[in-house]
């Protein structure tokens, strides 16, 4: 583990209610060390599972609280803010690239907590302990913080699957550059949408935005970015199916008021229709689920399982990186409240 007991000065520093004699009792209390049990796995107090926005705040926040953590992930911190090419509404970066940001977070937090990249968590069990099985081993922890954060959705018609890595893509700055001078359409009418299509004008691409409904849901300033460059908009209009072979080559195009369908030569399709929680585990561990699959959560995001807290985007609510961040350091604190009892909490 990165952090050492030498981030004890910064905790009595910033936390008023635990002093020097209580901290150290805490970090002697039964379970506040990690350490390898006799199967060789780990035994911590908390694991938290994901290295998003939330995952990497949960980390910095439950280490300062003196509690053993680590974060599993199973490929690179940062979650999907990686591909956002800038970020203009994460306050006190008026403008930083996701990944620049994403960065210096993961930076920050391995401060003072070990990030496990390309681990990834392949069993969850309940009972006295967790116990966490990962394609490198195994954990037992007290108290669990899922930060899985969510995939994209797919628009599910004719030609997405194969096409995928073909000319259909879900991430305008990974893939944009392969459609420099060329044509291609972006899906949805969110802040995902504006922001790809936006980057994809900027690189050169011929890009044509295709909503379902007659107006957006995006921000206003990013709708009139769109309009500023002119960008293409074709609304009330559906994709029914993605044409082409080892490549895609053109797209059909459903007019929803005129029912006419046209067919549009392009090179690339970039869908950005949303995004699908990754709450497998959390049903695995019987975490109650809202009808689009996030977990429930109560303010203080805990969920119905004790010991068993969740933030960021598997939570749902309004998927921005400064509410991931908040609902990561509240799901440590509140683990913190639940397993070392501090007194402030004691009726
Ligand atoms: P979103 O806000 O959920 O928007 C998804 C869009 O896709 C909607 O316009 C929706 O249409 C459309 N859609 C959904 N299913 C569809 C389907 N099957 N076929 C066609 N269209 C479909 O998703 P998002 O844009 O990915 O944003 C996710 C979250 O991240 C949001 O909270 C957003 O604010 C945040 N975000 C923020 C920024 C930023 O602040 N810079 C950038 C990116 C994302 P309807 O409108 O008809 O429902």
């Amino acid at each position: 583990m990165s952090a050492s007991r030498g981030s004890v000065p910064r905790v009595f520093s910033e936390n008023r209610h635990i002093t020097p004699r209580r901290f150290s009792r805490l970090m002697t209390i039964e379970g506040i060390s990690s350490s390898p049990s006799e199967d060789g796995s780990m035994e911590l107090d908390v694991l938290i599972i994901g290295a998003g926005p939330a995952g990497l705040a949960a980390g910095i926040y439950a280490r300062r609280a003196g509690l053993s953590c680590v974060i599993l992930e199973k490929g690179v911190p940062g979650g999907q803010v990686l591909t956002s090419p800038m970020i203009e509404n994460y306050p006190g970066f008026p403008e930083i690239p996701g990944m620049k940001l994403m960065d210096n977070m993961a930076e920050h937090a391995r401060r003072y907590v070990d990030i496990r990249e390309g681990e990834e968590v392949l069993r969850v069990r309940g009972g006295d302990k967790f116990e966490v099985s990962t394609t490198s081993g195994k954990y037992h922890s007290r108290a669990l913080i899922l930060t899985t954060g969510s995939t994209h959705r797919k628009l599910a018609v004719k030609g997405e699957e194969g096409m995928t890595g073909r000319g259909v893509s879900y991430c305008a700055t990974c893939d944009g550059f392969f459609y420099k001078t060329r044509e291609a359409i972006v899906v949805g009418g969110g802040n995902t949408a504006l922001t790809d299509a936006l980057y994809l004008h900027s690189i050169e691409c011929k890009v044509t935005l295709v909503h379902r409904r007659d107006s957006f849901r995006a921000d206003k300033h990013l709708q009139e970015s769109v309009a500023e460059r002119k960008i293409s908009v074709l609304l009330d209009t559906v994709v029914e199916e993605i044409v082409g072979g080892e490549q895609v080559t053109a797209v059909k195009l459903r007019n929803l008021k005129t029912g006419k369908v046209e067919t549009k030569p392009v090179n690339g399709v970039f869908v950005a229709v949303g995004e699908v929680p990754s709450s497998q585990l959390a049903a695995e561990l019987g975490l109650e689920l809202d009808p689009g699959g996030f977990v429930v959560v109560d303010k203080t995001f805990r969920t119905n399982v004790q010991y068993v807290y969740a933030a960021g985007d598997v939570s749902g609510g309004i998927r921005q990186i400064v509410a991931a961040v908040h609902g990561g350091a509240a799901a440590a604190l509140a683990c913190f409240e639940d397993l070392a009892n501090p007194y402030y909490r004691r009726s």
